[in-house]
């Protein structure tokens, strides 16, 4: 649903959508708070969805519309608040597997030391054994006190068991949260913030390490002409095979992201801007020879072409500074006619 939505607002109707949200907003006395108008967008981009729903209930149901209500929809309905509510959730386990056992420890030492005192009174009463009677009634309240230590004992290894195996489930599903959090829904490449974070990382290994990195920006070229010409849903579709074409080229170390609507970034750790213009190229011409068609009628779409910029790093550059410079050879790309590759390292030799 979101990712629709989130296509929606990049699409021709966008400033439509946009606008009608806050001409609703408007007539039923909403105020135009960024997450109102976050909630109006979904609301009316996806107007069958379940936040949809849940929205016209509560008008219709004329309740007041307050600050709480719009914080509970978006926790409920918006991406971002699902998120951190799984980790609210997984918050709220680990808390519960905490205090079982850390209450199970408690309880396993209490009755170590109480069996401490019953071998202590033991051990007092062999001492002055009188009678063999006596020492009989001696080891029979031994037998008792270890059989009961035992049975405790196990209690605890049981409940160690289970909670260490919930706490491995939920270690495991936060990972795929977090995971998902990285992941674009559309292409299943990064997204941006996994991205920004990773180049971070290379920027900082390559300073380190003295070694080459080389960065990447990728853009669709004319592709609001291809999407007005057919439409959004064959625009993803486009989208999807791009990705998948960049995605097979960037296996470990490299790191493929989409970076925004219809841009793609990729970092290639240890590989100098010479190499890799060679590999986009490649995948430029592929792309570009590629005859499309719409999976729903066999429509021929003709190909959508590609163009890039690359830089390679500079030691003690920040990532965002080499970010800029690959975007500006991007831009040199497109103003030199687009389908092509531009090198920062060779304009700047050039100039
Ligand atoms: P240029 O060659 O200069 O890059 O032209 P362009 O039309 O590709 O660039 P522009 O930035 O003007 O428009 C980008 C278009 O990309 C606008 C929008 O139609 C499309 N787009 C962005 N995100 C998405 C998306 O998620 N899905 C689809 N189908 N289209 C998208
Ligand atoms: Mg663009
Ligand atoms: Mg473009």
């Amino acid at each position: 649903m979101t990712t629709q939505v989130e296509t929606k607002l990049r699409g021709p109707d966008a400033f439509v959508l946009a606008r009608r949200a806050l001409t609703e907003m408007e007539s039923a006395g909403i105020w135009p708070t960024p997450l109102n108008f976050e909630l109006w967008l979904h609301y009316l981009g996806d107007p069958e969805g379940a936040l949809a729903r849940e929205i016209t209930r509560l008008l219709d149901a004329s309740d007041a519309f307050t600050e709480g209500t719009a914080e509970m929809l978006a926790a409920e309905y918006l991406p971002r608040g699902r998120l951190s509510e799984e980790i609210r959730d997984a918050g709220a386990v680990l808390n519960r597997e905490l205090t079982s056992v850390s209450d199970a420890i408690a309880a396993a030492q209490k009755s170590q030391a109480a069996y401490g005192v019953t071998l202590a009174d033991a051990s007092a009463n062999m001492t002055k054994a009188d009678a063999p009677a006596n020492l009989q009634q001696v080891v029979n309240g031994l037998t008792v006190a270890t059989s009961k230590v035992q049975r405790e004992n196990a209690t605890l290894e049981r409940r160690l068991e289970s909670s260490t195996k919930e706490v491995a489930r939920l270690r495991e599903h936060l990972e795929q949260v977090r995971r998902d959090a990285m992941t674009d829904a559309l292409t299943n490449l990064a997204n941006r913030k996994a991205f920004d974070e990773e180049l971070l990382r290379a920027c900082d290994q390559a300073d380190k390490d003295h070694s080459d990195l080389t960065l990447a920006v990728l853009d669709i070229d004319h592709f609001k002409r291809f999407n007005d010409t057919w439409g959004h849903q064959t625009g993803d579709q486009v989208l999807r095979y791009v990705a998948s074409v960049i995605g097979r080229i960037s296996k470990a170390p490299r790191v493929a992201a989409r970076y925004g609507g219809e841009e793609f970034a990729i970092i290639f750790p240890g590989e100098s801007a010479t190499v890799v213009e060679e590999a986009l190229n490649a995948i430029r011409v592929e792309i570009g020879s590629r005859a499309l068609r719409r999976r729903s009628t066999n429509d021929e779409l003709g190909a959508v072409t590609l163009s890039a910029g690359i830089a390679q790093f500079r030691m003690g550059e920040t990532g965002s500074s080499l970010l800029d410079r690959a975007d500006e050879a991007l831009y040199a790309a497109k103003r030199a006619g687009r389908n092509q590759v531009c090198n920062a390292e060779s304009m700047a030799a050039a100039a």
